[in-house]
């Protein structure tokens, strides 16, 4: 497996057509049957997802929310940042002392996962709101190209609980499963494999953002060449519904002080 980033991207426009620029400037490093990753920042530029704090009144709960929680960099405690994690939030996981919440798209993560780094002109950058269909438009738009078949996987930097530190993972795709189901298959000794589904999507972004990197490169784009789904059985459940989600569920108990 290959994986080459694509150069020389310009810095994206509200409008801008990814799967026109960037197979443009991938030329053979890009082919059918290729996994392209996309950072959602330039997903969310695209798509003009540009919001700046004044666009944002100030409901009491957002000021309540800004009061108790911590200043990692000078905005988060503005109540006009909170105030757009809630606008753009179907749940609060965590008030105190950061923010972690689910966007209407099903995934969870700090501040709704707005964004405050590489974005020119404007003070924040909200995620695509159906990443999914953006991976969709962009592989579609490959397709009109002649790049058939190439699987879109639309990806975030994340922090995780349990552990220090970020990572790429997937918040969109089209053109493959999420996830390779290894149930009913063997390990070594011949015992059956009961609980693993593997989150290829997500794996795909992480070794992807090893590539992008997460300041100013300027590679948002990366193909992943001479990477297989297999014939294992595919699925698209990547996000956990509550009623799944021991964790979740014990954050609902949570009493924040
Ligand atoms: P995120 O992980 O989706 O939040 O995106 P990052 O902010 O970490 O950026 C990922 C990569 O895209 C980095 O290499 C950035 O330098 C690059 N990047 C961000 N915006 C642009 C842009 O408008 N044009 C280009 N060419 N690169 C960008
Ligand atoms: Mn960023
Ligand atoms: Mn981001
Ligand atoms: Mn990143």
């Amino acid at each position: 497996m290959e994986l080459t980033p694509v150069t020389d991207l310009p810095e994206i426009r509200p409008g801008d057509d990814l799967a026109e620029l960037i197979a443009d400037r991938a030329g053979d490093d890009l082919e059918s049957a290729d996994v392209l990753t996309v950072a959602s920042t330039v997903v969310s530029k695209a798509e003009g997802r540009t919001a700046d704090l004044e666009d944002y009144p100030v409901s009491g709960r957002a000021q309540e929310i800004a009061d108790r929680i911590e200043d990692v960099a000078g905005e988060e405690k503005d109540p006009r940042f909170a105030q757009a994690v809630l606008e753009e939030s179907t749940e609060l996981l965590i008030e105190a002392p950061f923010l972690l919440t689910e966007t209407r798209f099903g995934h969870i993560t700090v501040n709704a996962g707005i964004d405050r780094s590489n974005v020119p002109d404007h003070d924040l950058l909200l995620l695509p709101e159906r990443p999914g269909e953006s991976a969709e438009r962009i592989r579609r738009g490959l397709e009109d190209l002649g790049l058939s078949d190439v699987a879109v996987v639309v990806t975030d930097t994340c922090g995780r609980p349990f552990r220090h530190g970020q990572r790429g993972v997937a918040i969109g795709w089209a053109g493959m499963p999420a996830s390779r189901d290894w149930r009913g298959e063997r390990d070594r000794d011949g015992r059956e494999l009961g609980v693993t589904v593997q989150s290829v999507v997500d794996e795909l972004a992480a070794a992807a953002n090893l590539v992008t990197g997460e300041g100013a490169d300027g590679t948002p784009a990366v193909v992943v060449r001479d990477w297989d789904f297999g014939d294992l059985e595919g699925s698209d459940e990547l996000f956990r519904s509550v009623e799944d989600d021991l964790v979740r569920k014990a954050l609902r108990e949570w009493e924040f002080d």
